[in-house]
């Protein structure tokens, strides 16, 4: 899939100065941490890349209800245990759970596991997790934003997805917006770069992304905003009522 209206930042004006704001932070990445964000200023200006993540990275939902699972064509969802494997290390669950069933027996189950951005829209990861002999199903993979369990949807499909031993992202509008489609093919085009590069994307092409994405962040954010009610969990991902977090 291509870019196209979001590309007004070419890559020969691409901005050297930008490119060092840019470097220190990524919204493509997951949040790590609960943050508590501070209310932001206002909508008058352009957000930074830096308050842009702040607000907008993807988090474990609180509530994933079956109208959104349904836009994902998601039917099957099961919350599953989380016993990290001795040897095992985050990001790295096919090769866990082979080392896994090497020494433990069963077999490998794949299937997605779930994250939001802004309320905006659904990312689904493809994940790999143990099937036990007892048809219980168990994920060995350390993961330091969610706790003991995790919502798990086997798809066996997946297998053909793999690329070079890693497994693909998927990313589903949960509102019809073309800047928010703009935004998300930007994420699938990285996902493609980290596929055909054995799970790397490099610094520059890194930033090149987030510059063309950074053209977006304003109308993301206050899209973001716009579509999340007092009495919904907050865009930014606290885990609180938006009346109680973000303005
Ligand atoms: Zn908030």
């Amino acid at each position: 899939m291509t870019v196209t209206g979001a590309s007004t930042v070419s890559r020969e004006k691409f901005n050297k100065q930008q490119q060092a704001d840019l470097r220190q932070l990524s919204p493509f990445v997951h949040k790590t941490a609960q943050k508590a964000p501070v209310a932001s200023g206002g909508c008058a200006g352009r957000y930074s890349a830096k308050e842009f993540a702040q607000f907008m990275q993807y988090f474990d939902p609180p509530i994933l209800d079956k109208l959104v699972l349904k836009k994902a064509n998601i039917t099957m969802v099961e919350m599953i245990s989380i016993e990290p494997h001795e040897s095992a290390t985050p990001l790295n669950c096919l090769n866990n759970v082979r080392e896994y069933v090497a020494i433990n027996g069963g077999q490998i189950q794949l299937g997605w596991i779930f994250s939001i951005i802004g309320n905006l829209a659904l990312k689904l990861t493809a994940h790999a997790v143990v099937k036990k002999d007892d048809e219980t199903l168990l994920c060995v993979t350390p993961n330091e934003y969610r706790n003991n369990r995790l919502r798990f949807s086997p798809d066996n499909s997946i297998e053909h997805l793999i690329k070079n031993n890693h497994l693909p992202l998927k990313f589903v509008p949960l509102i019809e917006n073309s800047k928010l489609d703009e935004y998300l093919d930007i994420e699938r085009d990285i996902d493609k770069l980290r596929l055909d590069n054995s799970g790397v994307v490099s610094a520059i092409e890194m930033q090149y992304m987030n510059s063309k994405a950074s053209v977006l962040y304003h109308s993301i954010l206050e899209l973001a905003k716009e579509h999340t009610h007092k009495n919904d969990y907050c865009f930014c991902g606290s885990n609180k009522k938006r009346k109680k977090c973000c303005r």
